[in-house]
């Protein structure tokens, strides 16, 4: 038979943590989780056996000195039963279990969530948004201990206080013990005989909460504003969670955004676009003008520059982008169709007159209109 040493595959000299990585490592492969096969099953008991030996100082100062496989037993430990320690060496490595001792009846409060739909204006100058909720807070009548004024947790009587008992299964190991969470106390190890009547126990109570959130200008949708520590109280008096408010943007008539930029069409007739015009946009910085040169064309765009949004941490705004769209006249009565007609024939263009743009005019024309932003 192999010594723990070989079965763990480390040096007699071997430091207690190259010892746990060994067995992490070997447990990881043998798992009958992962390898259910009786062989595995097999060396995962030898090597469990090893660590569980030579991870204990006394006990693996025992084995060297006497070389009893179980490190001279103490009562519970050694023998044909063995591996009293297995349950906990298990749990440790892979989480099984409620870990030690009795759970706290304070815990922290969950986190909220919540999301809030503000006007685009409200992103371009900030704003102060009331908020309305549902939360746990802290009763006020037991202050978070959950007892009845005058009274307070007594020991539970199933698990005496650790929150765990034991319960024996069988295994492939054959009969072994696991821990499992104490049911009459819930794993707190205590019990409350006189709840507080306000929150039942709980330490909490819900209530509705009203607040002022500060939206810093420059937000966009989707982004999230975190308030430390105004989420949920927790149970037993815990500390409050984080409240995260969630920003959405309703659609605005006029503006659409894009990054920090707020893009706008306008429509304008064709003789305005021929002729040059002024045009009045109302902004979120008041009512402001546009110059249509002469000669404006279909997608041409105007620029009013740092009157869009501001960026989130401070800094540059973007700016109002104007998409010109030119309207040609649909309905035409005989002075006007006679009007257009001596001025196509003024500027010598021919009613048949149709031009063929090169190969990829189409493009380079949506080219340069990109490379003008
Ligand atoms: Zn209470
Ligand atoms: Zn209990």
């Amino acid at each position: 038979m192999s010594s723990h040493y070989e079965t763990l595959g480390v040096a007699k000299d071997a430091t207690p943590q190259e010892i746990k990585s060994a067995y992490r490592k070997l447990a990881r492969k043998l798992h009958p989780d992962v390898n259910p096969s009786e062989d595995a099953a097999e060396q995962f008991k030898l090597v469990t056996r090893a660590y569980e030996v030579l991870s204990d100082e006394k006990k693996r100062a025992n084995y060297d000195a006497t070389g009893d496989e179980n490190g001279n037993g103490q009562p519970g430990f050694g023998g044909g039963a063995g591996f009293g320690g297995f349950g906990d060496i298990f749990e440790q490595f892979f989480g099984g279990g409620q870990g030690q001792g009795p759970m706290s009846r304070t815990q922290p409060g969950r986190d909220a969530l919540i999301t809030i739909t503000i006007d685009l204006e409200d992103a371009v100058k900030g704003t102060v948004y009331p908020l309305e909720m549902e939360t746990a807070v802290v009763c006020k009548t037991c202050h978070g201990d959950g007892t009845r004024e005058g009274t307070s947790p007594v020991t539970c009587t199933i698990c005496h206080g650790a929150g765990q008992v034991q319960r024996p299964v069988r295994s492939f190991l054959g009969q072994m013990m696991t821990v499992e969470t104490c049911a009459a106390c819930r794993g707190y190890g205590t019990t409350i005989p006189d709840p507080c009547l306000e929150c039942n126990g709980e330490g909490r109570v819900r209530e509705h909460v009203s607040k002022s959130l500060n939206v810093p200008a420059g937000v966009d949708a989707g982004t999230r504003i975190q308030l430390r520590g105004q989420g949920e109280a927790g149970p037993g008096g815990g500390p409050n969670g984080n409240l995260f408010v969630e920003i959405d943007i309703r659609r605005h008539k006029v503006f659409e955004r894009s990054g920090n930029d707020l893009h706008a069409k306008m429509t304008i007739p064709m003789t305005a676009a021929a002729l040059g015009c002024e045009l009045k946009l109302e902004t979120f910085d008041e009512e402001q003008t546009l110059n249509v040169e002469p000669g404006a064309q279909d997608g041409d765009t105007l620029t009013l520059a740092g009157l869009g949004v501001p960026r989130l941490r401070g800094g540059k705004r973007g700016d109002i982008i104007v998409h010109l769209q030119v309207e040609t006249p649909t309905k035409l009565d005989a002075a006007q169709r006679e009007l257009l007609e001596q001025l196509a024939k003024l500027r010598g263009e021919e009613l048949s007159a149709g031009r063929v743009e090169h190969s990829g005019g189409m493009f380079s024309r949506l080219r340069d209109k990109l490379n003008q932003r």
